[in-house]
């Protein structure tokens, strides 16, 4: 019910074939790390499986349906996308009432998840006055709001400070470790050896890699 499975995924943007028949499962209890260089077609990627983008074939399901056949999706699906922006006037507190509020999630969840991304000081202070890291800290706080069984995120760690890395790496394996599926991109391999259980890696829209990061640090 938690598992992402990817099957024959392809997307062409005119001569750029941006994802070629891709085919992978993320499944639950782990940290899945996305890695590839830039342009290899991770958010393109990311973007199909949260129904975004539609493929030119093949499909993305998440337990076994397609993201908008999703009765509930941010009660179990909860993305963070690259370059995700927000209202600069608005409170980080506003953004996710109004985000509560259309999707039937309690408001004490809003107070919850500003405390588990630290913002629960600048919780009214307007985005438009945030940093890069707190902007990030706020896209992690929406994607946990509706407390989902599977997260994506593309890109997280961009914008974070080492210190920011660190929690953000904890939270992804407690996360993980409560029985969640935890699908992350990036093109930094250190850091996807430090937080990912396991590694799908894409160059040029293939796939490269499907394996454990132990398996692949014991053949070293
Ligand atoms: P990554 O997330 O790994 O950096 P992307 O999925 O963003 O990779 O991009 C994969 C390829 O598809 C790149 O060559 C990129 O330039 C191209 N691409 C992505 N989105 C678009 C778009 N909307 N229009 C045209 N080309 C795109
Ligand atoms: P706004 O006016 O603040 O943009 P929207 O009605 O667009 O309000 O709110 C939808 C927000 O929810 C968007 O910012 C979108 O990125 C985010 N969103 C959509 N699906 C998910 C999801 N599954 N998990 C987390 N956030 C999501």
């Amino acid at each position: 019910e938690r598992t992402i499975e990817v099957r024959g995924l392809t997307k062409r943007y005119r001569s750029t074939l941006a994802v070629d028949r891709l085919g992978f499962a993320v499944r639950p209890g782990a940290v899945t790390g996305f890695l590839g260089p830039n342009g290899a077609g991770k958010s393109t990627t990311m973007r199909m499986i949260l129904g975004l983008d539609t493929p030119d074939a093949g499909q993305a399901r998440i337990g076994g349906r397609r993201y908008r056949e999703l009765r509930r999706p941010l009660r179990e699906v909860g993305a963070l996308l690259e370059a995700k922006a927000f209202h600069p006037g608005r409170s980080a507190v506003a953004h996710l009432r109004a985000l509560a509020a259309g999707n039937d999630i309690p408001r004490s969840r809003v107070d919850e998840v500003l405390g588990l991304v630290g913002l629960t000081e600048a919780a009214h202070r307007r985005a438009g006055r945030f940093s890069l890291g707190m902007a990030q800290r706020l896209g992690v706080a929406t994607a946990l709001l509706g407390d989902p069984g599977v997260l994506v995120m593309d890109e997280p760690v961009n914008g974070l400070d080492p210190e920011g890395i660190r929690w953000l790496r904890t939270l992804l394996r407690s996360l993980a470790a409560e029985g969640r599926t935890v699908f992350v991109s990036s093109h930094l391999i250190s850091e996807m050896a430090l937080t990912a259980d396991r590694l799908v890696v894409i160059g040029a829209g293939r796939l490269v890699a499907d394996t454990s990061v132990a398996e692949l640090s014991a053949s070293y």
